[in-house]
């Protein structure tokens, strides 16, 4: 049987556009993700792609060939925009048009007006790698993220051996060869693209959806301004720590951190200023502490940290080392950074309750201020005492 490949094109093409238009109205414009956005782009790109194929053969083939090998290398790497901007954000322009443009330079100096397979090496390498790394990068997020995350990374990953398979065939027996023309014409290739088009957006809908609630999850959970934990999202998070805690009869600290004669800052250098200190304290901490304890900022120029497993005379250690971190923090005005003082209390002598912790802490921290500042402060209990914090 022999698919005509003009009707296979114009089927694709009607395909695309009603999967276009479907899944610009169910999903992009309801989640307006970048991964949906993406995918809409490639859509477009390969639709484009594939009608400007029907010019083959005529006398338009010289400039509409080596465009619909870029429009349709333009989609897949859109295809791989998009799965990236799901772990790591978008690939760099450089890294998006180096493909395309390639593929254009290629085609456009390889006899385009009577060669229907111009610059075909390049053609279907860059396919094969535009859509192996969107593949990969499906394949590259936790197991957790998504439920349709593995058909989608194995769907890409056939089509990306596909690709490569026809680039090998071809570059060995030229687009005539019979291994080529027999398996791998663009019939076959067309309808593959067909069937993937399908299943992608379907997928690609239930993970635009995912991908608006993990960013909504995230910036509910975060500060803006210095990307720790914000108040909500620590307690969450430390009320599931003191439990295990609890669970293990293991000892935990915790501390809570304000900065001294923070608006005296504010007030001689203004609030930017004030806030590139929050960030460096911000740093100071995330640098110190190890991944397993919890840093959050508690509102202002508060912060607040749970060290599972650290005894009150190591969290003091802990305080110590991040004071010194912020005094060697360059300041942008060249100004001196700010002391900080510390309250510290111990979770097993709170009887694993995180609000008596944090209340006992607020005490010392309190203490802390009235002794003068630059120091940390343990809460009453058999470990009372003072440590002072300058050096
Ligand atoms: P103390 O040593 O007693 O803690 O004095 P302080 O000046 O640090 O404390 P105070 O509570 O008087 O002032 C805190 C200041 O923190 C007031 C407020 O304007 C400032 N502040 C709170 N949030 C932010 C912020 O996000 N950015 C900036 N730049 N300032 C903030
Ligand atoms: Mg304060
Ligand atoms: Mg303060």
């Amino acid at each position: 049987m022999t698919l005509d490949i003009t009707t296979l094109r114009v089927a694709f093409g009607a395909v695309a556009i009603t999967l276009l238009v479907l899944f610009y109205t169910v999903a992009f414009r309801q989640t307006r993700s970048a991964y949906s956005a993406w995918w809409c782009a490639a859509i477009l790109f390969f639709c484009a792609g594939s009608s400007l194929y029907l010019f083959d053969g005529t006398q338009h083939q010289i400039w509409a060939n080596p465009a619909a090998n870029t429009l349709s290398v333009l989609g897949t790497v859109s295809v791989w925009a998009g799965a990236r901007t799901l772990r790591a954000g978008r690939p760099g322009r450089l890294q998006l048009a180096a493909g395309p443009l390639l593929t254009l330079l290629a085609s456009a100096l390889d006899s385009p007006a009577t060669n229907t397979w111009s610059g075909g090496a390049v053609f279907l390498g860059m396919m094969s790698l535009a859509i192996g790394l969107a593949s990969w990068e499906l394949w590259r997020l936790p197991s957790s993220y998504s439920r349709v995350q593995a058909p989608l990374a194995t769907a890409s990953g056939v089509v990306a051996v596909l690709y490569l398979v026809r680039c090998i065939a071809f570059v060995a027996g030229g687009p005539d060869g019979s291994v080529f023309s027999t398996f791998f014409d663009s019939s076959i290739t067309v309808l593959v693209t067909l069937v993937l088009l399908v299943i992608v957006s379907f997928s690609a809908a239930a993970l635009s959806a995912e991908q608006i609630a993990a960013d909504l999850r995230m910036r509910a959970d975060r500060d803006a301004l210095t990307g720790l934990l914000n108040r909500a999202g620590f307690l969450d998070l430390a009320h599931l720590h003191v439990d295990r805690l609890a669970r293990t009869e293991r000892p935990g600290a915790l501390v809570l951190a304000d900065l001294d004669f923070f608006k005296t800052i504010n007030d001689t250098h203004g609030h930017a200023a004030g806030d590139s200190v929050l960030r460096a304290f911000a740093r100071s901490c995330s640098e110190t502490v190890r991944a397993t304890d919890l840093v959050g900022r508690y509102g202002g120029e508060e912060f607040i940290f749970l060290l599972p497993g650290a005894s009150v005379s190591r969290a003091e250690d802990i305080t110590r080392d991040i004071s010194l971190a912020l005094r060697v923090h360059p300041a942008p005005g060249g100004f001196v950074m700010p002391t900080v003082s510390y309250g510290i209390s111990s979770i097993e002598a709170s009887g694993y309750d995180l609000d008596a912790a944090i209340a006992a802490a607020d005490r010392a921290l309190y203490e802390a201020k009235a002794g003068g500042r630059d120091r940390s402060v343990r809460a009453l209990g058999p470990t009372h005492g003072t440590l002072d914090g300058s050096p």
